[in-house]
């Protein structure tokens, strides 16, 4: 075989064309594997709606949740990224995008090393390259170069995991890496009541993620009935809240608190990429709740309108309501310590305890003249 055959598109809302390219040769750093499937991702759709705000390199191949069977390989690239063996037949993925390991992110952040300044993408930079010839998985067979991008990874498949399967090792693990980053925080506890909207691949792979990981009970919001809903109760979604049905969101907000019970869930995690999922979501919380949102990944949309561009920036964003009554210890002791360290005198304006010293320290604070204005009822006994 010379040419291997890859699945190409134009641009957004292009038609698919197959084109040949030619089989490039395999250095001493490189593999050429068979691809066995490959998954249809939303971020694809995204790419393909024109939501991708960068200039792309069309026309180019798609794909990006594959899995293969090594055809070819260099004589130098003998392991994976985890250091299991590599060679001609072994089963791989590999993901779509890699952090460099060299940037500042890669160095510093190396918890959101995901959000790599320079990533690597389908084992080549995307619009580093001509097409067609960066290909993604919709193609006969992908190429790997680890010369040419040290940061790409290869994965080895156990070898009794069929190619279908692999193909959502990918989009699975980001719906792991949602619920983990709960966990790390202490908000997702064994037990916990989740609820999940979006009935998709993502909402589907997310119920097994929240089970996998000791969740209690997972409700899912979404829709269709079929094929979705009915496979999202198959995948152990206790219930399910179909959004066809349950119209509005003040509906489904009830639906929800209803088949929750108590005081609402303890998470809720967007899996539907909605711009107005996430304040329906956050009324399916418990007070005390946590709200994750990996809906969309595109950073497509204006700064100050996309509720997704939380799941974009990787953020963690907190609500902060009063305190507890250990809160306040904590406070008096830190505000004695501090004291000779800070000018807390020097924020308070003082007001007499008469009717229009009550009045004037009003107008004070509400006219901003007063940093902290003050009532003194006994001038002699506060200094
Ligand atoms: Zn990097």
């Amino acid at each position: 075989m010379d040419d291997i055959r890859v699945a190409t598109f134009d641009g957004p809302g292009a038609a698919p064309v197959i084109r040949r390219v030619p089989r490039p040769a395999v250095p001493r750093k490189a593999a050429l594997f068979t691809v066995g499937a490959c998954g249809v991702c939303g971020t694809d759709l995204h790419i393909l709606a024109g939501h991708w705000p960068k200039p792309l390199p069309w026309p180019f191949t798609l794909g990006h949740e594959v899995a293969g069977v090594i055809a070819e390989i260099g004589p130098d690239l003998k392991e994976d990224y985890m250091g299991n063996r590599l060679e001609v037949g072994a089963k791989i993925m590999i993901p779509p995008l890699m952090p460099c390991g060299e940037c500042y992110y890669c160095r510093h952040y190396p918890k959101t090393a995901n959000k790599c300044l320079t990533p690597v993408y389908y084992g080549r930079y995307l619009g580093f390259d001509k097409a067609p010839h960066l290909w993604g998985g919709w193609a006969e067979m992908e190429y790997v170069d680890l010369e040419m991008l040290p940061g790409t990874k290869i994965y080895r498949l156990p070898d009794d995991m069929p190619l279908w399967l692999g193909t959502l090792a990918e989009p699975f693990t980001s719906c792991v890496r949602a619920w983990k980053r709960a966990q790390e925080i202490g908000q997702f506890q064994p037990g916990s009541t989740v609820v999940i909207q979006g009935s998709g691949p993502i909402g589907v792979l997310s119920i097994v993620a929240a089970l996998e990981m000791g969740a209690g009970r997972v409700i899912m919001v979404g829709a269709p009935e079929h094929p979705r809903l009915a496979l999202c109760r198959q995948f152990g979604a206790e219930a399910t809240i179909d959004i066809e049905q349950y119209r509005t969101p003040e509906e489904r907000i009830a639906a929800v608190r209803e088949t929750v019970g108590g005081f609402g869930a303890d998470l809720v995690m967007d899996c539907s990429g909605h711009p107005s999922a996430g304040p329906e979501g956050i009324e399916m919380l418990r007070d005390g709740g946590t709200y994750i949102e990996m809906g969309q990944f595109t950073d497509a949309g204006s700064i100050t309108t996309s509720w997704h561009r939380i799941c974009t920036k990787d953020i963690t964003i907190l609500g902060s309501w009063a305190f507890t009554a250990d809160d306040i210890w904590t406070g008096i002791q830190m505000l004695h310590r501090a004291r000779d360290r800070y000018p807390f005198a020097a924020m308070q304006t003082r007001f007499p305890f008469t009717e229009q010293g009550v009045a004037d320290a009003v107008a004070a604070a509400q006219q901003m003249r007063a940093v902290k204005a003050t009532i003194v009822p006994h001038p002699d006994i506060v200094d």
